[in-house]
């Protein structure tokens, strides 16, 4: 679906991310990973051979961003996905909510997805076509408790992809967001049983998700049957609504 395409995926060393990576360079596409954990990342690179690099950073950071979206052009020629989709929660009551945790979630969650987002369609609008894929979350359309900083930045990017899509579909750039429920990742394992069990009793399919299904609605989005799909969220959530 994707084969010789040039990818670029942010929080590629882990749950989601890691399975967006495998699936993209499955389908025979070449993929830049960024993370700050080179670690996992080497591990992933080791496993999956020349179709996949890696950068290790902060998605917070503007200037590194820059730099590693222009040295994948560079090498590469050109850039036809790119998926934002490294996230951190930092969960708790607004009236306990420090500036700290507030700050560093929209950073990476939100300003993180506008720095890549920012670099990456400049060439992509000079190729006319492109697609950027932001991972945001049902907690952005839906909110939740003790999660204010997490859904704001989940609904901050669903701004931003409707706004790339607005501003560069003339010249044949897509944007959509993906809206996952509860995933089974190293981000969700940690949580208390019984908010577990309270989500999987709201959920209409009765089990959470498993990070292989978001990556094949991101195959499926960054590919060209996908071709008139642009400015819209897609939920995969086995029908959970909180
Ligand atoms: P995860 O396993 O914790 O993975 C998060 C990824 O983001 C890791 O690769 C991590 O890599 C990277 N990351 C975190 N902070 C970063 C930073 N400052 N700079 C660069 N990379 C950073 O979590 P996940 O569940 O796969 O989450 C992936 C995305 O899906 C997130 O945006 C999350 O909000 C969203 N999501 C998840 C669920 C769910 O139920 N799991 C539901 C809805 C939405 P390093 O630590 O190596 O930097």
């Amino acid at each position: 679906m994707i084969e010789g395409k040039v990818a670029l995926i942010t929080g590629a060393s882990s749950g989601i991310g890691e399975a967006i990576v495998r699936k993209f360079v499955s389908d025979g596409a070449y993929v830049l990973g960024v993370a700050r954990s080179e670690d996992k990342l080497r591990a992933i690179k080791e496993k999956l051979g020349e179709n996949f690099d890696y950068e290790t950073a902060d998605v917070s950071d503007y200037e590194r961003a820059k730099e590693i979206v222009e040295k994948l052009v560079k090498e590469k020629g050109r850039i036809d996905i790119l998926v934002n989709n490294a996230g951190v929660t930092e969960d708790t009551l607004l009236m306990r909510m420090d500036e700290e945790k507030w700050d560093r979630v929209i950073n990476i969650n939100l300003k993180g997805a506008f720095n890549y987002s920012r670099h990456a369609v400049a060439y992509m609008a000079r190729q006319r076509s492109g697609v950027v894929i932001n991972i945001s979350s049902i907690v952005g359309i839906y909110g939740n408790t003790a999660q204010t900083n997490y859904a704001a930045s989940k609904a901050g990017l669903i701004g931003l992809t409707k706004s790339i899509a607005k501003e560069l579909g003339k010249r044949g750039v897509r944007a959509v967001a993906v809206a996952p429920g509860f995933i089974e990742t190293p981000m969700t394992e940690s949580l208390p049983e019984k908010l577990k069990k309270a989500v999987l009793d709201m959920t209409p399919l009765g089990r959470f998700g498993k990070p292989e299904e978001v990556a094949n609605l991101v195959l499926f989005l960054s590919s060209d049957l996908a071709s008139f799909i642009t400015s819209t969220v897609v939920e995969i959530s086995g029908g959970l609504v909180i």
